[in-house]
């Protein structure tokens, strides 16, 4: 038996089609588009594909995107005075400052300098404390996604047991958070693994939902996934392969061949939670525009 795939690209693509509608109904009531901005320093690659992703994911549903480019020997000071005139900004509904920075920029602070109500990443210690104690907030982009889309697939966590392998601020630690909270989508039994867990495969082979997000290429194989699992792949890797046409493929943390065998439902990579972080970008920036979670 084949799992069944977890659609991403095709639950995205219809909260795309949710938010145009959105966006041109405010347009229509004489409102103005919400608007994006992102910040970038230097010319990482793959942060420079992200915020390409976002422009066009933005013009797609009509939403307005602008990028603050900035070379990677920009000084803290100007960074954070740019943060202070987009918070400042009336035209910028919320913003993101694409990491990782240059190592002579402290990300903590750049990330606390950020007005909580414009902080459509989610990263903000507020928002973070806010989402913690059960209070509206931006929910960071890729928990927030893959949430989304369990929802939209119709796979409820509740009561189920999840296990989460990774536990960074930006992936693992929120999205374990939102699993356990008590609300509808929530009221899952979560455990969080991470570097220093032994014997993983005991952990993850009690999983009814087993979510990877630590960043090692097809890591998580056949053998440590329960019959009938419930598997996300957070990861996102680029590997070499001669017999592609490209010269490589794009994998994720999971073997996906052999656990989409053994599974129930799988995402895929690409095109299971990737476009789900775009999306959620795009909603919570709609919810800055309308002043949702602060006044
Ligand atoms: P980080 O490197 O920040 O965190 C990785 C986590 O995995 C850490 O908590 C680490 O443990 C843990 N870990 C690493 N190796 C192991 C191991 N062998 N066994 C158990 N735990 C381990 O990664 P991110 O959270 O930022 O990203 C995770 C993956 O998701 C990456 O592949 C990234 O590219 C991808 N990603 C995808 C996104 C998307 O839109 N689909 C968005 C963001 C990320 P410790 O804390 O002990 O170091």
């Amino acid at each position: 038996m084949s799992a069944k795939i977890i659609d991403g690209k095709a639950v995205a693509a219809a909260v795309k089609k949710e938010l145009a509608t959105k966006v041109a109904a405010m347009i229509d009531a004489d409102q103005k588009a919400p608007h994006l901005a992102a910040m970038l320093v230097g010319n990482d690659p793959a942060s420079e594909t992200y915020v390409a992703s976002k422009e066009r994911a933005c013009r797609e549903v009509g939403m307005t995107s602008s990028t603050y480019r900035m070379p990677a020997n920009v000084s803290e000071k100007e960074l954070l005075d740019t943060i202070a005139f987009l918070n400042e900004d009336t035209e910028v509904d919320g913003f993101i400052v694409q990491l990782p920075l240059p190592s002579h920029i402290d990300e903590k602070k750049v990330i606390e300098a950020i007005l909580p109500a414009k902080d459509v990443d989610g990263f903000h210690p507020m928002n973070i404390g806010r989402l913690q104690t059960g209070l509206p907030a931006y929910l960071p982009a890729t928990p927030y996604g893959v949430v989304e889309l369990l929802k939209r697939s119709n796979i409820s966590v509740e009561g189920k047991h999840c296990v989460v392998l990774g536990r960074s601020n930006i992936v693992g630690t929120p999205l374990s958070m939102l699993l356990s909270r008590k609300n509808e989508y929530g009221n899952a039994t979560v455990t969080i693994c991470h570097s220093r867990t032994p014997n993983l495969s005991d952990f993850t082979l009690q999983a009814d939902v087993l979510i990877a997000a630590i960043g090692q290429a097809e890591f998580v194989k056949a053998a440590m996934v329960k019959s009938d699992a419930v598997v996300v792949d957070v990861g996102i890797h680029r590997i070499e392969d001669a017999s592609n046409p490209k010269g490589y493929r794009i994998v994720g943390d999971v073997a996906y061949e052999e656990v989409l065998k053994k599974a129930s439902w799988i995402t895929p990579v690409p095109g299971g939670v990737g476009p789900m972080t775009i999306v959620s970008l795009l909603l919570n920036t709609l919810a800055a525009c309308e002043k949702k979670y602060y006044i």
